[in-house]
């Protein structure tokens, strides 16, 4: 049979690869917070496998399983069979798109960015008193949630920054616009042109981003490859700071949470340990950690589009580290921190930050 949508010409051979084993349900974030066995993974492998029997066709009807996926590839690390279930909702998104099935919400992510520089629809950012635009030896780029929605964290990352004599420069960053791929659409090309300008016109050697997802998208997207070519090394915070030293400890239990982005998605997990290592004698591991971490539930447009189930994930999360007895919960993602921060039960004392802005805390001794 001819295929008639493109994931069955690009992933056929994955999709009938998934042996109905059931492994990944465990690890599915979405699961975890629905317990309905459609959302998994290899609940949307068979919907996908009767769409290319044409059985039935990508509809509104798929919206609901095919568009809550966080992206998050905790499946596709457990999966035996090494199904990319990521990679294949991504372009079933497109194929939804494509025949005008697509959430309103994820909709909604590619208008605003056609209009505005950001995801939030914000006209402006707060400037955060700091030179922008000029020669430097780094370009620190903050990203959206930590420019419009963690303004405190992203000082804090700066004042650290100062602290450590970093020679960086800001400048008037728009959205990396990689979370569009995610959801049914392409990168922003006239956002993508813009960030390479300005980036370029600093002279800045390396790129430095406070967000795991644009490093991401910086690092391995062709839309930004002249950064690459321009050899401009691309980094996230976490592995320039673990080559300094911070002259303050603290007795706090602390636990980390690896983002699905810096780690499983880019294997960065030693970096941040390290990091912590340094402050505290007293870091606790959360059972799911490296690899195997639990999803916060805020990727793949799923915060936005199905907010309650994201808080559920972080939730899920967030019993974790009450019990390891955790007393702080450091991260490196302006994402995970606001979602989890925003998921926490009054009774859960502990607090949720990223790692530069509880350095900065201790620093400052609050
Ligand atoms: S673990 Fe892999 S093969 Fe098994 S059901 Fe899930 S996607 Fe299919
Ligand atoms: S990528 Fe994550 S959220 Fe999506 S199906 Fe796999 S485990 Fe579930």
């Amino acid at each position: 049979m001819e295929a008639k949508y493109d994931f069955e010409r690009k992933f056929r051979e994955q999709v009938l690869k998934c042996s109905r084993c059931g492994f990944c349900q465990a690890h599915c974030p979405v699961f975890g917070a629905t317990l309905r066995p459609a959302y998994n993974a290899r609940g949307k492998m068979l919907i996908l496998k009767e769409v290319m029997e044409g059985k039935i066709d990508l509809n509104d009807e798929l919206i609901e399983t095919l568009f809550q996926c966080t992206m998050c590839a905790n499946c596709f690390t457990n999966c035996p069979s090494g199904v990319e279930v990521a990679e294949i909702i991504k372009c079933v998104r497109r194929d939804m798109v494509n025949i005008g099935s697509c959430h309103p919400a994820f909709k909604g992510m590619n208008e605003v960015l056609k209009k505005y520089t950001n995801i939030y629809a914000e006209e402006q950012s707060e400037d955060f008193n700091r030179q922008r635009n000029r020669q430097a030896e780094y370009v620190f780029f903050i990203g959206c949630v930590g420019a419009y929605r963690e303004e405190e964290s992203t000082t804090a990352t700066l004042d650290l920054l100062d602290r450590l004599n970093i020679n960086y420069t800001l400048i008037d960053e728009v959205c990396c616009s990689g979370v569009l791929e995610d959801v049914g659409f392409q990168i922003n090309e006239n956002l993508a042109k813009k960030n390479i300008e300005r980036i370029l016109t600093t002279n800045a050697s390396a790129l430095i981003t406070g967000c795991p997802y644009c490093a991401r998208t910086f690092n391995s997207k062709p839309q930004y490859d002249e950064l690459k070519d321009k050899g401009i090394k691309i980094l996230h915070i976490s592995q320039l700071l673990k080559d300094y030293d911070f002259d303050v400890k603290t007795d706090m239990v602390v636990t980390y949470h690896d983002p699905c982005d810096l780690g499983r998605h880019c294997g960065i997990f030693e970096e941040p340990r390290q990091t912590i290592r340094k402050i505290t004698p007293n870091f606790v591991e959360m059972p799911h950690n490296r690899m195997d971490a639990l999803c916060c539930g805020a990727g793949g447009g799923v915060r936005g589009a199905y907010a309650k189930n994201s808080i559920a994930m972080a939730r899920r999360r967030l019993q974790e580290a009450e019990a390891v007895g955790a007393q702080v919960v450091l991260t490196e993602c302006n994402s995970c921190v606001h979602n989890l921060s925003n998921a926490k039960l009054r009774r859960q004392k502990f607090e949720v930050h990223n790692t530069t802005h509880f350095i900065i805390q201790l620093l400052e001794g609050k």
